[in-house]
């Protein structure tokens, strides 16, 4: 097995060194691939994306890079078979999990194809009209947004090694700041595949798009200032890297996205056999199913009315059961695995732990798996827990599992509903289900503060709804407080990180000069 996943810097695959770390299957816990350790010639890569790249992608207007975003795009779209492939022997999802990894790469490309290609010839964006600062109104100023001189490094998770790099990329790119990916070393094969077919392709500059797997040391030692740096991790990995010498030096931009306790409401109004109690229920099973709950804004905390708390529990075991789980080669299956035995171990541990203070509703460790030796495959069936009395629990608002696994609790009015949500201390998303909209509205305002996003769902948008897991790229993506404070995506607000405010104070004549402009409005 010789799958050594090379790194690409300064235009050129990096020569092969000594294999540090092997990648496994999940599921059989064969090795389908290797990477080094520490990266060589970090330095002289960033240098070359910071000069050659930028350059290159900064002498384009908007539109002619946004037609760039979609050559990669049919470059993704013409090797797929590949990546669901790859993302089945690393990742051991089902095809339907894989997906939503893969697919939801390419539409988020496309969508940034498409808003850029909306601003044409442009080679600067303006921030809002010229505010007068003289008498005679000459003498103006003119907020614009340029480009960051630097690079972009994006240190991603390991749970979404396709749509992580290019919901990152789509706009770093189409702002015309080169990227250099840093992805989780365990599922890093997609991410690397994925790059080499750009690479071969030549339809980015060179220095527009660098990779670098195995180690991330040296990474951050590596960054100037001008740079910005996006991770996607765990909170532990997050406050070092917000610490880091080089960071706080060069006044880093960073923007994170870490462990988030997302919640979702049942409302007063949704009992058993009203469409929203049943929109509810299914919504919780998707999400803790979907990609075997590794989403970063799956359901962990569920919060239902106490006199509708055992119809949930039933509801929502009775869908549990019929959950599948096991080799995802298998027709049968409908949930793979975890990443890893790390993250099988790390499961484990979290729902044990959170059963000292909750009641196991729906078991998952007793659940029979599917074509796999239990020993070896990251399997681990989705299982639910609850708490009838919610103002007991501590360690459910506190200890995010990073699996298949939420946790029922019980609220007694909609006062409490709202407290308990904000008890997550900053969350990427919480889902409202109920027909009242009044209710839905006044509960939107009450969450905002504490949350990225907030999905008010009223029948009347039960079947067209976008989902309460899915990322997408209309809409802001991040959380304040634990979930890290940072924020992605949101249309063309996503390039506002990528970009520089700058006043330009000049006479009204020589602000006339700028050429081509265009607006982050969407
Ligand atoms: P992690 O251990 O923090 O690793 C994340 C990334 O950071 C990996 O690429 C890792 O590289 C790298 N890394 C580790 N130590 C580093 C250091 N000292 N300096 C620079 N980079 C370093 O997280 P994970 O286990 O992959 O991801 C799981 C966690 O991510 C979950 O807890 C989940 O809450 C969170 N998550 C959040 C979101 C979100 O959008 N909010 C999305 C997905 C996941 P190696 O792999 O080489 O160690």
């Amino acid at each position: 097995m010789s799958n050594y996943l090379r790194n690409y810097l300064a235009g050129a695959w990096q020569p092969e060194a000594r294999a540090v770390h092997t990648l496994l299957d999940p599921v059989t816990g064969e090795a389908v691939a290797t990477t080094g350790g520490a990266a060589d010639g970090l330095r002289a890569g960033f240098e070359f994306a910071r000069s050659d790249g930028a350059k290159a992608l900064q002498a384009m207007s908007y539109g002619q890079r946004a037609a760039m975003l979609t050559e990669v795009a049919k470059v993704l779209q013409a090797n797929r078979d590949a990546y669901y492939a790859i993302s089945l022997a690393n990742s051991g999802t089902t095809k339907a999990d894989s997906a939503v990894d893969i697919e939801g790469a390419s539409y988020t490309l496309g969508y940034f194809a498409k808003v850029g290609a909306s601003l044409g010839d442009a080679r600067l964006l303006t921030d809002g009209a010229p505010a007068v600062m003289s008498k005679d109104q000459l003498f103006q100023s003119q907020h614009i947004f340029a480009p960051v001189r630097g690079l972009a490094v994006f240190i991603n998770a390991f749970n979404f090694p396709a749509w992580g790099l290019w919901e990152k990329a789509a706009p770093a790119l189409l702002s015309g700041v080169p990227v250099v990916i840093k992805p989780a070393t365990v599922t890093a094969w997609l991410t690397h595949r994925m790059v080499q077919d750009v690479v071969d392709a030549d339809v980015l500059p060179a220095g527009a798009l660098s990779i670098v797997c195995g180690g991330s040391a040296g990474l951050l030692d590596a960054l100037q200032p001008f740079d910005v740096l996006s991770f996607t991790g765990s909170a532990d990995t997050a406050a070092i890297i917000r610490s880091h010498a080089a960071v706080a030096r060069h006044s880093v931009r960073v923007n994170i996205e870490a462990d988030s306790l997302n919640s979702a409401i049942l409302g007063e109004d949704a009992a058993p056999g009203t469409p929203a109690f049943d929109l509810y229920v299914s919504e919780l099973v998707r999400e803790m199913t979907t990609k075997s709950g590794q989403r970063c804004t799956a359901i962990r905390r569920a919060l239902v009315p106490a006199a509708h708390y055992d119809a949930v529990a039933e509801a929502v075991g009775a869908k549990l059961r019929a959950v599948t789980v096991g080799n995802p080669r298998s027709d049968d299956v409908r949930m793979g695995s975890l990443v890893s035995r790390g993250q099988y171990d790390s499961v484990q541990a979290g729902i044990a732990q959170l059963a000292t203070e909750a009641t196991v509703l729906h078991d998952g460790r007793d659940m029979p798996l599917v074509d796999v030796d239990p020993a070896v495959a990251a399997c681990v069936a989705p299982t639910l827990l609850g708490l009838r009395d919610a103002s007991q629990g501590r360690l459910v608002h506190d200890h995010e599992v990073f699996g298949p696994v939420s946790t029922l609790l019980a609220y007694d009015n909609a006062g409490q509903a709202m407290q308990l949500a904000h008890r997550g201390h900053g969350s990427l998303v919480t889902s409202i289900f109920s027909a009242d909209q009044q209710w839905l509205a006044a509960a939107g305002r009450e969450l905002a503060g504490s949350h990225g996003r907030v999905n008010l769902i009223s029948p009347d948008v039960g079947k067209t709804q976008t989902g309460h897991g899915n990322v997408m790229p209309q809409s802001v993506h991040g959380g304040p407080g634990r979930a890290g404070g940072g924020e992605e995506l949101g249309g063309l607000r996503a390039l506002g990180f990528y970009h520089r405010r700058t006043a330009l104070q000049a006479s009204a004549a020589t602000l006339a000069q700028l050429g081509p402009v265009g607006t982050l409005q969407n």
